[in-house]
């Protein structure tokens, strides 16, 4: 009865859901890679450009802080005494306040972290003395000492570029200042800054894994570079020399280079004291390094959510179907008697019969009235004549079978459709369950009951046209049978 439903119906909906689910997944993983992208680079060059000012500050204010050193020196009385009274060279050791500025220098020395080495030099005795007691005067030759020129043409503070130490070979930088006294200069003095710092400092300031810090002079020759874990060579170098020449001197814009199949962020910023400058890089691998890591995790977030939402869909689909089905069939079907109710029996009934006309297939149409039903109720009550028309449904769908179709279609009035039998079979089949329904008996609470019903029978003929005809032609056939006293089955 009524069992149609195809069960492909939740496979269409799993398809559907599945390829929903799919797309969006899609679209939103392909968004998301998008913003991450976009975000990641945008991060990433902010974080340089900010790293790149912040490595110069440090690097600046270094040289800052020697220069504020170097003013207190020049402001030294003893100092300029000393240079001044040192004539010649065997005055050194001799006068009076060698000891005394040695001793100044080594409480700077030790006030100020950072500072290797504190000296002065004298031009017209040609000599050279320091905080570590290093005095020369036999090799010196002051005009090739790599500040002096710059010095003595400035009457600000200059810084060298890295040279060899004169009292100890090491690789320094100077920051120096010429001594004048009403315009002649009278001497020189010195800081050499304990470069060890610079790189320490390029390292704080690298950006991602393989992020690089180059430290350029003023006639762009490398200084110093901190390179991470990448790799780079000459070409690379001077491809970089070769772009920072178009880069602001601010940091403001980075600039992109290929270098090898791969792309790399550039900024670029001038050290304002000596022109020196910071070069700073990251290759996008880094930067696409963090994505991917990125995306990882969005990724698995995504899949779980995913699979959940898709789950859920096919949960709701299936369970909307079966809440559809149910909804369908109860639509169906006679509440007391689980037959089919008179709507549906009527909608398989047209059905069956334009078969039937088009397949020229035998139709046979059964009315049954039970009989003197109305004493039933007034006798035992309503309940009870309840449980009667139950009983008889459900003899009468098994007396006539599965390829019956069975419905009730009034109170206490029922309809069968049976095919493909001819008129005398199907006569049989309906005196066989008027028997079956006379001999039944029914226990109830207020005794044993059987009932009587009377049937009505026809077959579609050649000129019917249409399924009303019959069926009033089998309900006429009914009467008839209640007519000539009840518990008959009638032909019309
Ligand atoms: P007849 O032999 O002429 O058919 O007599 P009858 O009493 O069966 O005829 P009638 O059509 O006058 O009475 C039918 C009765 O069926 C009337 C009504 O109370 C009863 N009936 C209809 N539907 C139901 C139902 O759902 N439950 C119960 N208990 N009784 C019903
Ligand atoms: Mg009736
Ligand atoms: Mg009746």
């Amino acid at each position: 009865m009524g069992g149609k439903f195809k069960s492909n119906l939740n496979f269409k909906i799993i398809i559907r859901s599945f390829i929903i689910v799919f797309i969006v997944f899609s679209l939103s993983s392909i968004f998301v890679y998008r913003q991450t992208a976009k975000k990641f680079h945008s991060n990433v060059t902010k974080e340089i450009r900010l790293e790149s000012q912040l490595v110069n500050k440090d690097i600046s204010d270094i040289f800052e802080k020697n220069k504020i050193i170097l003013n207190t020196i020049e402001a030294n009385e003893d100092i300029r005494i000393y240079l001044k009274e040192v004539t010649t060279r065997k005055d050194i050791t001799t006068n009076i306040l060698y000891k005394k500025i040695i001793k100044t220098f080594n409480n700077i020395i030790e006030l100020n972290d950072g500072i290797d080495n504190i000296w002065i030099a004298n031009e017209q005795a040609n000599f050279y003395l320091d905080a570590h007691n290093n005095i020369d005067y036999k090799n010196y030759d002051i005009y090739k000492r790599p500040w002096r020129d710059l010095a003595a043409n400035s009457t600000d503070v200059i810084l060298t570029d890295t040279y060899t130490e004169y009292s100890n070979s090491k690789q320094v930088v100077s920051i120096v200042k010429a001594f004048r006294e009403d315009s002649n200069i009278i001497g020189y003095m010195g800081i050499n800054i304990n470069l060890e710092k610079i790189p320490k400092i390029m390292k704080n300031y690298i950006v991602g894994k393989k992020g690089m810090n180059f430290l350029i002079n003023k006639n762009k020759e490398y200084i110093y570079s901190y390179v991470g874990d990448s790799q780079y060579d000459i070409d690379f170098k001077n491809e970089l020399i070769d772009s920072i020449s178009s880069i602001d001197n601010n940091c403001q814009e980075y600039k992109k280079i290929i270098y090898m199949n791969d792309t790399y962020y550039i900024y670029y910023k001038e050290i304002v004291l000596n022109n020196w400058g910071i070069i700073q890089l990251i290759s996008e691998k880094d930067i696409d390094q963090d994505i991917r890591e990125f995306l990882k995790i969005i990724l698995i977030v995504f899949s779980i959510a995913a699979t959940l939402l898709l789950l859920t869909i096919i949960f709701e689909g299936v369970s909307y179907k079966f809440n559809e089905n149910k909804l369908k069939v109860q639509a169906r079907t006679d509440s007391l008697t689980g037959s089919n109710n008179r709507s549906y029996f009527m909608e398989l009934a047209v059905n069956e019969f334009n078969l039937a006309k088009k397949q020229n297939r035998q139709f046979n149409v059964l009315m049954l009235d039970i009989d003197y039903f109305k004493s039933v109720n007034d006798n035992y009550g309503h309940r009870i004549g309840d449980m009667v028309l139950e009983n008889m449904a459900r003899l009468s769908v098994k007396s006539l079978g599965k390829n019956a179709i069975f419905g009730r279609i009034g109170g206490e009035e029922f309809a069968a459709i049976i095919m493909d039998i001819g008129e005398m079979e199907a006569f049989i089949a309906a005196e066989d369950l008027r028997t079956k329904i006379s001999e039944m008996d029914i226990d109830t609470h207020k005794g044993r009951i059987s009932i009587n019903v009377s049937i009505g029978l026809t077959s579609m003929k050649k000129n019917d046209l249409h399924l009303k005809d019959i069926i009033e032609r089998a309900d006429e056939a009914m009467y008839e049978a209640k007519k000539s006293g009840r518990n008959k089955v009638k032909i019309k």
